[in-house]
């Protein structure tokens, strides 16, 4: 399959659609519809994954000659990945925070610490869509426009940890085949990595079920996707941990220049409430006001003097 073809494809078909307007609003709710009904499908089978996952990696073992070399590489991938998500989760992805706002980013991951603890426990970013929200808005500061804006399209969109454990899966499987990757191969890992990551769901396994597309990209037998989903539990954790990370520190990088912009234009702002209200002040009848009240005109033609009347 030409899989690098059908994803430009599918890239310039969408921006043909979206440019044809209300007329191609049809099709796009039919790929729609077609996508929920495609999800609907994998999530009544994976309610027969655990069994059929066992009879793969048994069939994965019977053909092994030494299986403890088996284990010894499966082990090595999941630290390679567990490792991986640390270093951009704790290291990466604050210093990118941190260089674009001068505000400590530990700080920020505290605020957030709950929704990480969710993401961890469930495998799911849209799981932990609401609490992520929450969380951003009442301890991190960012507001609702924001939030409500950036978390569920990087919910959808942005998937740092999957890319990163595709990466490393792909690998993992040419080696365990003794298939060598030359440049070109691995340059259609990360171009592929990047775009299936884009389209996994936030579901749990939902990045292992993409990860057939840089298997097929790169003639890689797609049955070893059996292994990965044996160890998937774990890996897909400290995924998903990071896929949700990265959504809310977008969040908060937006938020710091959302901030500094209206800071920048508050004195104008300030100027014309002052007008405002001096306006309103000079153009209300004082009848409405103090009775008492009369008045003259000023020097200048406008109604600025008030004098108290006598009263009889
Ligand atoms: N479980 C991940 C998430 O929900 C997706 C994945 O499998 O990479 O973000």
């Amino acid at each position: 399959m030409n899989i690098l073809g059908l994803v430009v494809f599918a890239i310039l078909f969408g921006v043909a659609l979206r440019k044809l307007g209300p007329d191609g609003e049809l099709l796009i709710q039919f790929f729609n519809s077609f996508n929920e009904a495609t999800m609907v499908l994998v999530s009544w089978i994976m309610w027969y994954a655990p069994v059929g996952i066992m009879f793969l990696v048994a069939g994965k073992i019977m053909e092994m000659e030494d299986v403890g070399i088996l284990f010894a590489s499966l082990g090595k991938y999941i630290m390679c990945c567990l490792l991986g998500h640390a270093i951009h989760g704790l290291l990466v992805l604050p210093l990118i925070y941190f260089l674009f706002t001068r505000k400590n980013p530990y700080r920020f991951l505290w605020g957030i610490v709950t929704p990480l603890a969710t993401a961890f426990g469930t495998s799911s970013s849209s799981a932990t869509l609401p609490l992520m929200m929450k969380c951003v808005e009442e301890k991190n500061g960012v507001s609702k426009h924001i939030s409500r804006f950036i978390l569920p399209i990087g919910a959808t969109v942005n998937m740092d940890g999957a890319a990163l454990f595709q990466c490393v899966a792909a690998v993992f499987i040419a080696q365990l085949n003794q298939h060598p990757l030359d440049l070109v191969q691995v340059i259609t890992i990360l171009v592929t990595a990047t775009a299936s990551s884009v389209g996994a769901a936030g579901i749990p396994a939902g990045g292992v079920l993409t990860l057939s597309i840089i298997l097929e990209a790169i003639s890689l037998p797609t049955q070893d996707l059996s292994l990965i989903l044996a160890v998937d539990w774990l890996v897909d954790r400290s995924c998903t941990i990071l896929n949700v990370e990265g959504d809310a520190l977008g969040a908060g990088l937006l938020q710091h220049y959302v901030d500094r912009s209206e800071s920048g234009s508050s004195a104008p702002e300030l100027i014309n409430v002052k007008r405002e209200t001096s306006l309103t002040q000079l153009q209300a009848p004082p009848e409405e006001g103090n009775p008492l009240l009369k008045s003259h005109p000023g020097p200048a033609g406008d109604a600025g003097a008030f004098e108290k009347e006598s009263v009889m």
